[in-house]
């Protein structure tokens, strides 16, 4: 069980779903189509490549550790949720998950709509052609210039999150002789994870206004009544990592009941209803997400009858899909440095990148699957620890995989969905160069974001 063990998983994390990995998979060399994107296959020299490109040309090229995003599956994954929630819901993609000046532009084709959480993701959305007006900025700390930023650039919602920032966006705005459309955040006592979910009176947790106690209600009335906000919305955002809408069916019941009862006090119904993120995706086989149309299915059902049976017309819905839309269309690929055998216990496979490129297996104790890219094998199934390079034992990729027993210093291994919260978590530690995103289509590869260079590192040291 996890370190961070919760009722309903780690706040916003991963959990280990228990007795994981008892039994090695019939094939190693099979590729599950639902942990990899859609263009991934191994070819018949037992290669794996992605938009019919071998990951052994892919790292001569580009180089190892790196990040193989596959762009059709990201634009079908797109299209998959804007057409699931059609033209009456709004499919905002959470930048924070993963954020390049290509990935707004696709985004920007694909009709999204797009999430920043801080001033430089906004500044690379709007570098990237990102109309502001489909923008929408979230923090619970935005800056004064943060704010300045996004209501001079004319950002289409700012997300309230605490009542200092309801007087600090009415300031600027009023200040910009501008009017800021704005959601309230909300915590509505829901924590969801995976399977399950607990409902509880509050959350502890520093995002949003608690809606038991009131001051979500004391929000609403203070947004109300100043000239610079237009308050569209309530927000709400449950977890991470959810495969079930029981959770969003608690929260939108509370966030309805808020609705209903800022339309008693205040006689106006507001017109948007924000369900946040946090759409799962399967990082191994044994994760089984919903289809984006099962999900606005169950979700437009839900809202529409919470609202109908509050009397209420049914609000604009939107989703804040980040890890759903652009998490299972990339993988790493590393190569392989030294092989240790525990015996008796598993071999440790070290590679040649780690917590620097993937701090969710350490932080969340995420799971993760892994395969022999270079070559297929015969072998038998060894138990295998798939870890980094970095001077710490919890420097882990995948901590419980079965790897053919003859992997060896030189091969390729590939970690598939690792799209989201990888490359936009990375670090320098040990001063390791931050891996390149590479996207791949139609047998060529681009990179969106280059490797860093040990020059790279050295600026910013200045002696
Ligand atoms: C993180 C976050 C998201 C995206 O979460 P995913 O798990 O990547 O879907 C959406 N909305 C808000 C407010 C968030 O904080």
């Amino acid at each position: 069980m996890s370190r961070s063990a919760h009722p309903a998983g780690p706040r916003y994390a991963d959990v280990l779903p228990e007795g994981h990995y008892t039994a090695p998979p019939a094939d190693l060399n099979v590729l599950d189509a639902h942990v990899w994107s859609r263009t991934v296959t191994r070819d018949a020299d037992g290669v794996v490549t992605v938009a019919g490109l071998k990951a052994t040309a892919l790292a001569e090229e580009f180089g190892t550790p790196a990040y193989f995003l596959d762009e059709e599956d990201f634009r079908a994954r797109c299209r998959a949720w804007r057409d699931a929630f059609g033209t009456e819901a709004d499919v905002f993609y959470a930048g924070k998950a993963f954020l390049s000046r290509a990935i707004v532009r696709w985004i920007h084709e694909e009709n999204l709509n797009l999430d920043v959480c801080s001033s430089g993701e906004l500044l690379t959305a709007l570098d990237a052609g990102m109309p502001a007006e489909r923008i929408a900025l979230h923090g619970n700390n935005k800056s004064t210039e943060e704010i300045t930023r996004a209501v001079e650039a004319g950002v289409g919602r700012i997300v309230l999150d605490s009542f200092q920032e309801i007087a600090r966006v009415a300031h600027i705005a009023e200040r910009l002789g501008k009017r800021q459309r704005v959601l309230i955040r909300v915590t509505v006592g829901v924590e969801a994870h995976t399977h399950e979910f607990i409902a509880t009176a509050h959350e502890d947790q520093k995002f949003g206004l608690a809606l038991g106690g009131g001051q979500a209600a004391e929000a609403v009335r203070r947004a109300l009544k100043l000239d610079g906000l237009e308050l569209l919305g309530i927000h709400s955002h449950i977890g991470s990592q959810i495969f079930d809408t029981s959770g969003f069916e608690v929260a939108a019941h509370r966030v309805v009941g808020l609705l209903r009862q800022i339309r008693d006090e205040h006689g106006v119904e507001l017109p948007e209803i924000d369900l946040g993120g946090g759409l799962g995706i399967a990082y191994t086989a044994e994760d089984d997400p919903r289809e984006p149309h099962e999900i606005a299915t169950a979700l437009r059902e839900i809202v529409t009858r919470e609202c109908r049976a509050a009397g209420l017309t049914v609000p604009r819905l939107s989703v804040e899909p980040g890890r759903a839309i652009v998490g299972p269309t990339a993988f790493t690929l590393y190569e392989v440095g030294t092989v240790k055998e525990l015996p008796g216990l598993r071999t440790y496979v070290s590679v040649d990148g780690g917590m620097s490129d993937n701090i969710r297996t350490a932080l969340y104790d995420a799971e993760y699957s892994v395969a022999l890219a270079s070559r297929a094998s015969t072998a038998e199934p060894m138990l295998a620890r798939v870890v980094g390079k970095h001077c710490e034992s919890g420097d882990i990729v995948v901590r419980d995989a079965f790897l053919p027993a003859d992997t060896a210093p030189g091969d390729l291994l590939a970690v598939p969905a690792t799209g989201a919260y990888c490359r936009s978590m990375a670090s320098n530690y040990n001063h390791a160069l931050r891996p390149p995103v590479v996207a791949v289509k139609d047998g060529a590869a681009r990179v969106i974001v280059r490797r860093e260079t040990e020059e790279d590192l050295l600026r910013l040291d200045v002696g």
